[in-house]
């Protein structure tokens, strides 16, 4: 379970000070698909950083399955960011390595065995469906291929929790649409919990079980996808669903 109990994160930077988190408080149970939705510059970064101890709270306390995370020592945090694997907007793969060795990364940090390494990276990526691409580079993959190489890498450490920074906004819709297919299934198959951060409705309305709007640094709005996308409270998710909607229409009745 990860839990946020009244956080507030303040930067400060060349005299200016920005109050990126206010009082959040939200819990996220083990096995949940947890969207953060809004605008650029919302907070949704700071909130999805603090989880893996990348960012810590100037007030308030981020708890892991009852565990503090600014109380916890050099070594249980170590542990902990093993345990919770993080998926970027850009993929964040090396340029210069295979497909296997990208995925084989946190397994050689972890210094596992040569065998069972080579095992997991192949069962990795026949999972994520590009095991013919074992021995390709970044280069010579599609976007969607290389966010699958940016999953497979996530999962090979066997994490509990997934992080997803913007995952799939440099992608089309319907490349979008398989990757969304493959982190529902890693939920619902693997029982990760999954945490998205979004500017995309789609997303959220795609995947997510439960949502949380936030506006400045404030969580405006939390709670079922259902419920909020049929009865949305904050001006931001007011907004979203007009957008959808607006979309979803045929012209005519707009
Ligand atoms: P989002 O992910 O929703 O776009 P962020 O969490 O990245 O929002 O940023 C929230 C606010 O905090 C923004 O005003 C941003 O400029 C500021 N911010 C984020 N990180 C830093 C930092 N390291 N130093 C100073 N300001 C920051």
């Amino acid at each position: 379970m990860i839990q946020f109990k009244d956080v507030s994160k303040t930067f400060k930077s060349k005299g200016v000070t920005t109050q990126a988190l206010q009082h959040v408080s939200l819990t996220i149970e083990d096995g949940d698909m947890f969207g953060v939705i809004g605008f650029s510059g919302a907070g949704k970064s700071t909130l999805l950083r603090m989880v893996n101890g990348l960012e810590m709270p100037t007030e308030g306390h981020v708890e892991i399955n009852g565990q503090d995370l600014s109380k916890v020592s050099h070594n249980e945090m170590r542990k902990l960011r093993k345990s919770i694997g993080m998926v970027f907007q850009q993929f964040n793969l090396l340029d210069s390595r295979t497909v296997f060795d990208n995925v084989a990364i946190p397994l050689r940090l972890n210094k596992v065995d040569k065998d069972t390494m080579h095992k997991k990276v192949m069962e990795l990526l026949e999972y994520v469906n590009l095991a013919d691409k074992a021995d390709a580079y970044p280069g010579q993959l599609s976007g969607g291929q290389k966010q699958r190489v940016g999953i497979a890498r996530a999962l090979a450490s066997d994490p509990k929790i997934l992080l997803c920074d913007e995952a799939t906004s440099a992608l089309d819709p319907q490349t979008t649409k398989s990757i969304l297919e493959l982190l529902q299934d890693i939920n619902k198959r693997l029982g990760i919990t999954i945490v998205v951060i979004t500017h995309e409705m789609a997303v959220v309305k795609e995947i997510c079980h439960r949502v949380a709007v936030i506006e400045s640094g404030v969580i405006k709005e939390m709670g079922r996808v259902v419920d909020i996308f049929t009865n949305p409270q904050s001006q931001t998710m007011k907004d979203f669903v007009t957008s959808i909607i607006n979309m979803e229409l045929p012209a005519g009745i707009k």
